[in-house]
């Protein structure tokens, strides 16, 4: 049984992860976390604190979905625990997972900013695109609910990132949204664009534009169960892993080789 602990717990992803983890045999919700007051409809049989460090014992793996003071604060109360962490808040600045990176030496993390299987399967299909068509001009456009906080999404830095390395461009490349008269549009530039409103889960669309033609891929989250059960995946693999920092990738691409590049 692996024993979870779910930081930003009163959040829309903490939920939807205890939520999930209840109906998935093997995981055992230990306690929430959220620096924010306890939910009015709370399962009072579930423990909450307001400070990982007061419930975190060692073997236990956190569950993060509260941005980056709260990916912080986790790793530091699992580095002086001994839990691992898998950390989903977004908006992290070097600094930040710096913090991250220095825990990854004495306890295992693995930090992704999309835990979707459609998004890493985005990711391989936009690696095979890029090499098909290495002069074509690189769009990304990500849409979400009013309340996020972070923009452009952690999801569409790492789909622009993917696309900036794997043509070989600086990471000031990235240009955030077009205002004014800035002329012809530079080949070495990945186009980011971020729209807010509603109540969008995610939406992230890959541009590739060349002359009298253009693909688009495009990944829609329909729902938040998707990032819970990639969550609690990256949870089970944890459990069992040796210090050091870890991908989604590194969870589930090797299963998915061995099954011919199903992602299950
Ligand atoms: P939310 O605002 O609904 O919830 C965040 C919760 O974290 C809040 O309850 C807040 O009080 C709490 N929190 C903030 N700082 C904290 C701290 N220092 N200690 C304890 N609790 C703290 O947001 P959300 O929609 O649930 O998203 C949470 C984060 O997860 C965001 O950064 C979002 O971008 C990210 N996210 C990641 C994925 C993924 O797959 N990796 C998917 C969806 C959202």
């Amino acid at each position: 049984m692996i024993s979870i602990v779910v930081v930003g717990a009163a959040g829309r992803m903490g939920r939807m992860v205890i939520e999930t983890a209840a109906s998935v045999p093997g995981f055992k919700v230990k306690a929430g976390v959220d620096r924010a007051p306890r939910p009015k409809d709370w399962d009072r049989a579930l423990p909450w604190f307001d400070d990982a460090g007061e419930v975190l014992a060692r073997g236990d793996v956190v569950v993060e979905f509260a941005g980056a003071e709260g990916a912080v604060e986790a790793a530091r109360a699992c580095m002086k625990n001994g839990a691992a962490l898998v950390s989903g808040g977004t908006g992290l600045t070097s600094s930040h997972e710096q913090v991250l990176e220095t825990a990854s030496k004495s306890v295992a993390i693995l930090r992704s900013a999309n835990f979707s299987l459609g998004i890493l399967a985005l990711r391989q299909a936009l690696k095979a695109v890029l090499s098909a068509l290495p002069s074509w001009d690189v769009e990304i456009v990500e849409k979400h609910h009013r309340s996020k906080q972070d923009s452009p999404s952690g999801t569409a830095l790492t789909l622009a990132r993917d696309a900036a390395s794997a043509r070989g461009y600086s990471a000031s490349s990235l240009r955030h949204g077009r205002e004014g008269h800035l002329g012809v549009r530079p080949a070495e530039e990945i186009g980011v664009h971020a729209v807010r409103g509603g109540s969008w889960v995610g939406e992230h669309t890959v541009m590739l534009a060349g002359p009298g033609e253009s693909i688009e891929l495009r990944h829609v989250a329909q729902d938040r169960v998707a990032f819970a059960r990639g969550a609690l995946t990256a949870a089970e693999f944890l459990a069992h892993a040796n210090p050091g920092l870890y991908t989604f990738e590194d969870v589930l691409l090797p299963a998915a080789r061995s099954e011919g590049g199903r992602l299950t």
